[in-house]
């Protein structure tokens, strides 16, 4: 049997760091549930000494789900490592990650410390966390910067003290495909006791080798692998979890390894994963993207028509994206609803079918076909209501060439019953809109708006609008999200859904 790569997702806890990525616990137990089926082996849940909210995400994700290994970030203080063995045990199989700096720049610049004094408390804090669980994953960040012997020094002493995961990561994506090889070749020949512990790799994609430096580090040994569902995280990201995934599969001629990945749930996954941050996956990204297996030369058209085989190197069915297009409509029933729900990997509850099934019928009644992404946009809309604190019972707004008239009224219902209502101009509908909003619920200091973006669902004139706002306060910056026919109500929607993320953003701590 081929040798197995552990997959490591840190889409909760790195991919949480891209800008506006703000998960709630609701969010993360979501997503968890979805990285269990589709059968990753770690989930890096959080940062439990962050916040109190990250504390109780990542117990509570730990809680939701059993299978997989649930690991949480610390840093190497007391504090931090006690916090997150905390959270972490209450899981079925708990992991404790801890990290610190080795690199002469950050040693010199940041943290402002020896080398020998650096050695001494990674392994004392490595031999901290041992006493509480037994998985105990430690990484020396900035390793691709490290010297070599100083690298191999801090390695052996954190697995004497009882590591049994160590991970190199490349934390500004510093390293290219051959030396990071030759690093992690460097560490299995001179590291002691390695041969007993996992060797882990966590590449960033600041010069786009995020997925070839960790299948570079597989060639070299490594089994196992740090990425995130769309590649999301840390500035330009992390590896691409789906990438690396069917490199390996559609590759296992050149690798050898496989992986527990049930790879027709990346598409549903990268779709969760994107509605539920606000971050919109490029049209060209590889395997989930728009246009990742569309064909628009005549030549190729037509050999696909012939066989697949001809320009296709994968099934778009095998990493679970529909090989046609499917509509529902005015007439479709709720059997038909659900059925294409949970090929979409949703199974709902027939109380919660019934509700979705309402607004499928008004949806349907304005538009003519019904596609996946409307089902998903749906879904979507149902989530971010059941789990803001106010949602938006009514809107007027008044537009056109009349300045005076740009005016809104808004009424907002808070979790409570409670009902607010403004009335406010603006010198658009949007922003009259946007202006009553923010003074119904009174923020402050008043939200800064970002970014404010609208797209078409599905490309025709019936089609849902899809709005996402950025906006920040206090240094934290959300993304929300809002669909609707109409635009001003889905700009609405996604400013209460900014806004009510704003309300339960922890404040991050960025590693
Ligand atoms: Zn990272």
């Amino acid at each position: 049997m081929a040798e197995r790569v552990l997959i490591f997702d840190t889409t909760m806890r790195d991919g949480e760091q891209s800008p506006g990525a703000t998960m709630t616990a609701d969010d993360k137990v979501e997503i968890a549930r979805a990285l269990d089926r589709l059968g990753v082996d770690i989930i890096e849940a959080g940062f439990p000494f962050s916040s109190p909210g990250d504390f109780e995400a990542v117990q509570r994700v730990a809680r939701a789900v059993r299978r997989p290994i649930i690991a949480g970030l610390a840093h190497a203080n007391a504090q931090a490592v006690d916090a997150c063995c905390d959270a972490v045990r209450v899981a079925e199989r708990p992991r404790c990650h801890v990290f610190l700096s080795s690199s002469d720049v950050h040693l010199l610049y940041q943290l402002k410390k020896g080398p020998e004094e650096i050695l001494l408390q990674a392994t004392e804090m490595v031999a901290r966390a041992k006493k509480k669980v037994s998985d105990v994953e430690f990484s020396p960040m900035d390793a691709t910067r490290t010297q070599r012997d100083y690298l191999v020094r801090v390695l052996s002493s954190v697995i004497a003290a009882g590591a049994t995961t160590i991970n190199v990561p490349d934390t500004v994506g510093y390293t290219t495909p051959d030396e990071f090889y030759d690093l992690i070749r460097y560490c299995f020949e001179h590291v002691s006791g390695i041969e007993k512990v996992t060797v882990s790799v966590h590449c960033h994609n600041d010069l786009g080798l995020a997925v070839p430096n960790s299948l570079a580090a597989i060639r070299a040994g490594a089994r196992q692998v740090e990425c995130t569902i769309n590649g999301i995280g840390e500035r330009a990201g992390n590896a691409s979890l789906e990438e690396i995934v069917m490199t390996l599969r559609t590759r296992h001629d050149l690798y050898g390894v496989e992986t527990g990945i049930d790879t027709t749930k990346l598409y549903p996954t990268s779709r969760l994963v994107s509605d539920i941050t606000g971050l919109v996956v490029q049209p060209n990204k590889a395997i989930v993207g728009g246009n990742a297996f569309r064909h628009e030369s005549g030549i190729h058209q037509d050999g696909i028509i012939k066989n697949p085989i001809t320009y296709e190197i994968m099934d778009p069915v095998s990493v679970g994206r529909s090989d046609r297009e499917l509509y529902l409509g005015k007439l479709s029933g709720r059997a038909a609803v659900r059925k294409r729900l949970s090929e979409l990997g949703y199974n709902l509850s027939d109380e919660e079918l019934g509700k979705f099934f309402a607004e499928f019928k008004r949806l349907a009644d304005t538009k003519k076909q019904v596609t996946d992404q409307d089902l998903e946009a749906l879904m979507g809309e149902e989530r971010r209501e059941e789990r803001g604190r106010y949602r938006l019972e009514n809107l007027q707004a008044v537009c056109g060439s009349d300045r005076v008239h740009r005016q809104a009224s808004v009424t907002l219902v808070d979790r409570d019953g409670k009902r607010l209502h403004r009335v406010a101009q603006g010198n658009g509908p949007v922003a009259a809109v946007f202006a009553a909003i923010s003074q119904a619920v009174g923020l402050k200091p008043e939200p800064e708006l970002l970014d404010y973006t609208v797209k078409s669902i599905t490309g025709t004139a019936e089609a849902q609008g899809d709005v996402t706002v950025q906006l920040r306060a206090d240094g934290v910056v959300v993304n929300g999200r809002g669909v609707s026919t109409d635009i001003v109500e889905a700009s609405a929607k996604a400013y209460i859904n900014a806004l009510n993320r704003l309300l339960e953003a922890p404040a991050l701590t960025s590693v």
